[in-house]
């Protein structure tokens, strides 16, 4: 079964060539394509894999009774053997109109885990050894879970609710649009004694106002910052991460320099480096001055060397001190084993610390690797 993604031509080619090698090399093999690739390009799919069932994510549920098994359909997740973090979905879709972005056509509708149902999934995941849940949503910010009278309980509720339950385990936010980082959701981390982990990736996407305008994107270079300063305010040891995207159409060199100039005086501790990718029936789509791929390329050159900076001023920003950390999934022969902090610091140790949380000493840096003991 493949789950596709369309959020880039890169993800579209991606899924194409894995689906037609799976065909290629078990011919005799029931194949199942799903995700937002299946809705967005059936067509394609099938000339690439033509014995495959396409099924599109309004059906995912039903894949079961498709082909033929008797099995009760759940997303509730129990527990993935041998991790020590587990993600959690809780929300899914967005109504959001930046320009470039195909997913509100492929997942409009913005769904949400009912509250005691995310509660008892996070319990059983903790129970089953869990150290570190992630809660991921595409619009995580718009979680309105249903709580037990029926009414709707926002990420911050959620959080309050999630903290109280019983076990040594933490909470991790995945992305968050910084529109939706709330007063409310940083009182509810603040308050939750480091339960919340203190890291935050908030896509930026451009420090240019005027392409952040082009993109559509519900803010400005300045709602940003006071964003990050009011997360500053209550969590002061917060790391934050960001997305940042190269060569959106119209993108001039006076943009790009003052996007890089702005991320740099944000105290960012690293960037996801994107390169523009023109996604069929957006808007940005049919502009037309699409950046040279050359000069998309050079700009992402730029700014993940930045972002290589940034990682290891934090690296060494920790040496010397405490670090709380759950192994991550990765295993390096004899290299050591990776394991994940609070402030989504990689921290190499000697051996596999085993589950749970563990507190560790960072004990030296090279470049973005940090060692600990
Ligand atoms: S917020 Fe914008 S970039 Fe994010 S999923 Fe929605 S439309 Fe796409």
């Amino acid at each position: 079964m493949v789950n596709s993604c369309t959020v880039t031509a890169e993800a579209d080619k991606d899924a194409l060539r894995l689906i037609r090698r799976i065909s290629r090399r078990n011919p005799r093999a029931r194949l199942v394509v799903t995700g937002c690739l299946a809705d967005r390009d059936r067509k394609a799919l099938s000339e690439a894999a033509p014995g495959a069932l396409v099924v599109g994510n309004a059906d995912k549920g039903r894949i079961a009774e498709f082909i033929g098994l008797s099995v009760q359909p759940s997303s509730h997740v129990r527990g993935l053997a041998g991790r020590s973090r587990a993600l959690v979905k809780v929300q899914d879709g967005c109504d959001g109109a930046c320009s470039y972005c195909v997913v509100p056509r492929v997942r409009r509708e913005n769904s949400s885990k009912p509250l005691a149902e995310l509660a008892a999934e996070v319990s059983g995941l903790v129970r089953t050894g869990h150290a570190e849940v992630v809660l991921c949503g595409i619009r995580l910010g718009r979680y309105a879970g249903e709580d037990v009278s029926g009414e709707s309980a926002d990420l911050a509720r959620a959080l309050q609710e999630l903290c109280r339950l019983p076990g040594d385990f933490r909470l991790r936010l995945s992305s968050l649009e910084v529109a939706e980082l709330s007063d409310r959701l940083l009182d509810a981390a603040a308050a939750s004694g480091g339960r919340v982990c203190p890291s935050f990736h908030l896509p930026l996407q451009s420090g240019s106002d005027a392409v952040l305008k082009r993109m559509n994107r519900p803010y400005d270079s300045t709602f940003y910052a006071r964003r990050l300063e009011a997360l500053r305010g209550r969590l002061p040891r917060a790391a934050v991460f960001t997305d940042i995207m190269t060569g959106f159409p119209g993108e001039t060199e006076a943009e790009f320099r003052e996007s890089l100039e702005f991320v740099k005086a944000q105290g960012l501790r690293g960037l996801h480096v994107f390169r523009y990718s023109r996604r069929p029936g957006t808007p940005a789509a049919s502009l037309t001055e699409q950046v040279p791929p050359e000069v998309i390329l050079d700009r992402a050159r730029e700014l993940r060397g930045l972002d290589l900076e940034l990682r290891t001023a934090f690296a060494a920003s920790a040496v010397g001190q405490m670090r709380r950390v759950a192994a991550t999934e990765g295993v390096d022969e004899g290299a050591g084993r990776d394991a994940l902090a609070e402030d989504f610091l990689t921290v190499r140790l000697g051996a596999d610390p085993g589950p749970g949380l563990h507190e560790v000493r960072v004990t030296s840096s090279d470049g973005p690797r940090a060692f600990g003991v």
